[in-house]
């Protein structure tokens, strides 16, 4: 049986570099996850991207630098200080130079992303960024995931040696989270104005959202001059409204996902670097959360990621690449 025509007709054009409207792409998400359209259209992305980072992918780790429950208190949030009952923590200086340390051992991650979370300063904040920066291998590429900022802040942690920022606009802003929806476009505005590199995303996603509100939300954030976009679920969390919903499968995720990447595949960043790849995240970007004893195993687990997804080279601090081989992984201790 031929393939529903008009959607073969977006995927062609998605695939083909052109811009797909917000109309189309919610067409294309009235298929199941295990339809031919749905298949045909992870495919397509998943070539796309390659095509697009030169079969090179890359590894981003995380940190957390500052956890506690925040007054934001969005509801799907586990953080949220309605129901967190974790404490205010900080990382220790000399536990944030071990990590760095580690993660620089074979120069294979090219960032490093500081999450907080409540209401971090952004001067404690700019001396965390600025201790990666001096600390990390030379062309590491130090990242922040953190509240909103003014123009001043994102001045501030610019002049402190940071590169990029994660800062997606969420479904339901506003509404299910506890920030209002220009508040967080205008903290993008201000990280782009500032000549940071700026990641934004659409999420957290669940079961009970409808393809209108996934294409609303990503549409909301693609002509702010973002470098990348990633799309991300939602993860279940006991004590919320959301809970009862559990989390989106894989496979509805990897369509979604593979929609928008063919969508925005025209895109032209602002900034373009060595394995950029598609606008949309692609398994070329794989994270690696690194914190507390298992946060080896997460790197470990990383450079497996991009090997099992088919990417051929793995990129350097340094901007070059190696080849991602059996025998790199069992030299990097990953296997
Ligand atoms: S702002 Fe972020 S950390 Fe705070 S409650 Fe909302 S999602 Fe959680």
């Amino acid at each position: 049986m031929a393939l529903d025509p008009k959607a073969a007709e977006y995927l062609s054009r998605g695939y083909c570099q052109e811009t797909l409207e917000p109309r189309e792409c919610e067409y294309l998400l009235t298929f199941g996850d295990k339809s031919p359209v749905a298949r045909l259209a992870v495919s397509l992305a998943d070539r796309l991207n390659h095509h697009m980072c030169s079969e090179t992918g890359q590894i981003m780790a995380t940190i957390d630098v500052s956890t506690g429950p925040c007054y934001r208190d969005c509801s799907f949030c586990r953080w949220g200080e309605s129901r967190s009952h974790d404490v205010f923590k900080d990382i220790e200086e000399d536990i944030l130079l071990r990590y760095v340390e580690e993660l620089g051992g074979f120069s294979d991650v090219k960032s490093i992303c500081l999450n907080t979370c409540g209401d971090m300063s952004v001067d404690r904040l700019a001396d965390y960024v600025y201790t990666v920066k001096k600390n990390a291998r030379k062309g590491t590429q130090v990242f922040v995931d953190t509240g909103e900022l003014s123009k001043e802040d994102c001045i501030t942690l610019k002049d402190a040696g940071l590169y990029g920022a994660i800062h997606s606009y969420r479904i339901g802003e506003g509404t299910d989270t506890g920030i209002k929806s220009e508040e967080r476009k205008e903290t993008i505005r201000n990280l782009v104005s500032a000549g940071i590199a700026v990641t934004t995303g659409v999420g957290p996603i669940g079961p009970d959202h409808m393809p209108k509100d996934i294409v609303k939300t990503f549409f909301e954030t693609v002509d702010l001059r973002c470098c990348r976009s990633m799309v991300y679920p939602r993860e279940p969390v006991p004590g919320t409204k959301f809970n009862q919903f559990g989390r989106m499968s894989p496979a509805r995720m990897a369509q979604i996902r593979a929609v928008f990447t063919l969508a925005t595949s025209r895109y032209n960043p602002p900034v373009r670097e060595p394995a950029q790849g598609t606008f949309v995240n692609g398994n070329n970007i794989a994270m690696a959360e690194y914190n507390g004893n298992d946060r080896k195993e997460q790197l470990y687990s990383a450079r497996r990621r991009l090997f099992n997804n088919g990417y051929e080279r793995i990129l350097k601090v340094d901007g070059s690449t190696t080849n991602l081989t059996l025998a790199y992984l069992r030299q990097t201790g990953s296997v």
